[in-house]
């Protein structure tokens, strides 16, 4: 009998996404439809973004873009491509089992708008201006400084060892992709087949995002059982939470499996939308993952919104949803402060709900070191530890391949590996 083993923390999203959805902050700058608001610090590396800024030229526009190209590197293709490879390396390194993927969506497009803080209501609705602002040159320059880059960068991170990258098709997308507002995409998309995904579902339409989720959930379809995808929410997006809340994402043939936050992007755990998910996921037997990590995307631990993701946020979050399943993802993430980590690892202790994973743990000595200190010691962690690669941000050190990554767990955790992979997500993800 063949044996299930779950990477329960990965991403196969690629840059056309990220390309896609800042494009769609453009449009939405333009006019004057996006909630602005420059970030204090943190989004470009020697933060200096002082928050004085009325909108952002070419230039914060390449540097997000390059930081989701440099982030995204081992994963360019396509979304198909990406499963296929995180299938084949997982049997690689376990024969004859039968991978389970949970890819996470993320929700990048409110990443320079207004936060959405603890206590806080949804963020009002903007009515489009009069006064446009004209994005489409300093698109046409973010997008030639991207490409720039893309032709110099000759030598991807994601691309040593065993990930073979093809940066090929990446400047032909970014021709495509010129035209901000182009009148034929608009058709073709409003026009598109009522049968696509994402178009059955009432919430404020951007292009990244529902691209990627149509192209999630179209291989969900024609790859029964080996997908477990969760849905990105950030309570900003107008429509999102009732669109959760109405159910429809998790039934039928194509659906999600669980929420996915990264309340580090600017949307509070206890702003009051929030609760509603909450609600409804614990009712309906639906976990949560989130990014606990002190850093993360945008990398620099000095961003503006990095301690919304801090896990002491949660507490009372799962003390009133005792029957909600919260993965507090990669356990405070490999930042030398330990308090994070030391703070998650007392709610998996005091809470049942509480579980964690050590998703891109890319350092073997970090990885027997957080063994040792954690698990050795904590014995409920062997109920609540989830394996997860991250893949492809794992990549972005630049010094592991998917094959070194297994190896170095498989070396740490020996006879403990198929309670990290099969055991605990089946009971973290409700499916048995
Ligand atoms: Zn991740």
């Amino acid at each position: 009998m063949s044996y299930y083993r779950y990477d329960t923390h990965c991403h196969i999203f690629t840059l056309e996404y990220a390309v896609k959805e800042a494009k769609s902050i453009c449009i939405e700058l333009a006019k004057g439809k996006y909630p602005f608001q420059w970030p204090s610090s943190g989004l470009s590396e020697d933060s200096r973004n002082a928050g004085t800024k009325g909108r952002p030229g070419w230039r914060e526009i390449y540097e997000l873009l390059v930081q989701l190209y440099e982030l995204l590197s081992a994963a360019l293709t396509s979304e198909k491509e990406n499963l296929q490879f995180l299938d084949e390396e997982m049997k690689k390194a376990y024969p004859g089992d039968d991978p389970r993927i949970v890819p996470l969506m993320m929700d990048i497009f409110y990443i320079i708008a207004r936060p959405l803080d603890a206590g806080e209501d949804a963020l009002p609705a903007l009515r489009t201006v009069s006064d446009r602002i004209d994005m489409q040159p300093e698109w046409e320059k973010a997008l030639d400084a991207l490409a720039n880059h893309i032709r110099e960068d000759r030598v991807l991170r994601g691309g040593a060892g065993n990930r073979a990258v093809d940066t090929s098709e990446l400047l032909p997308m970014l021709e495509r992709e010129r035209v901000l507002e182009d009148e034929a995409e608009e058709k073709r998309l409003l026009g598109a087949e009522p049968s696509v995904y994402s178009r059955r579902f009432d919430f404020h339409r951007t292009k990244g995002y529902c691209f990627h989720m149509d192209n999630l959930m179209s291989l969900v379809g024609s790859n029964p059982g080996s997908l477990y995808p969760f849905v990105a929410v950030d309570a900003r997006r107008d429509g999102i939470v009732d669109a959760v809340c109405s159910g429809g994402f998790f039934t039928g043939k194509e659906r999600f499996y669980g929420v996915k936050l990264y309340p580090r992007l600017g949307c509070h755990p206890l702003s009051k939308p929030m609760f509603r998910i909450y609600e409804y996921c614990q009712a309906n037997n639906l976990p949560i993952i989130f990014h606990c990590g002190m850093g993360g995307f945008p990398p620099s631990e000095k961003w503006a919104y990095a301690d919304y993701g801090n896990p002491v946020h949660f507490e009372s979050i799962l003390q009133k949803y005792p029957g909600l399943r919260i993965d507090f993802a990669h356990m405070g993430s490999s930042s030398s402060s330990m308090a994070w980590k030391d703070a998650v690892m007392a709610l998996v202790n005091n809470y049942d709900n509480a579980y964690t994973d050590f998703s891109c743990y890319t350092d073997p000595d970090e990885l027997a070191r957080m063994k040792t200190t954690y698990w050795d010691a904590n014995p409920k962690l062997h109920e609540r530890l989830l394996f997860g690669t991250d893949f492809d941000v794992m990549y972005f050190t630049g010094r592991v391949t998917m094959q070194s990554y297994y190896d170095s767990f498989k070396k740490v955790f020996n006879g403990e590996m198929d309670r990290i992979m099969h055991d605990n997500p089946a009971r973290f993800l409700g499916i048995g």
